[in-house]
């Protein structure tokens, strides 16, 4: 599957890069060879110091399927109460997401 990607984004970057460009936790998945086959990634936002989640692609939506994938491993990997803020504060047109820990990280 060929996927769409801008060589000049930093998101798109932690997917053709990423012994390059992850500096932070990369959560999922869980190794870096990996991220040529996944349609999202969560990571350590550098900004924020929390999870995120990043499309793999430069769009400016999150696909269904990658929204219910990405809720269920975020889940499995920060417990049954995350919440995310869908809004996004730097980049539009890539789309990411924060995950929220209601009850404090
Ligand atoms: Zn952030
Ligand atoms: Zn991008």
């Amino acid at each position: 599957m060929d996927k769409i990607q801008l060589p000049s984004c930093p998101l798109c970057k932690l997917f053709l890069q990423p012994k390059e460009s992850i500096k932070t936790k990369l959560y999922y998945p869980s190794r870096i060879e990996d991220l040529k086959n996944v349609n999202f990634c969560i990571i350590e936002c550098e900004d924020c110091k929390i999870p995120m989640v990043v499309s793999a692609e430069h769009l400016d939506y999150i696909s269904d399927d990658i929204w219910r994938n990405s809720n269920y491993q975020c889940r499995k990997l920060f417990g049954r109460n995350v919440d995310f803020r869908t809004k996004q504060n730097k980049l539009h047109d890539h789309s990411h997401y924060h995950v929220i820990f209601p009850n404090g990280y």
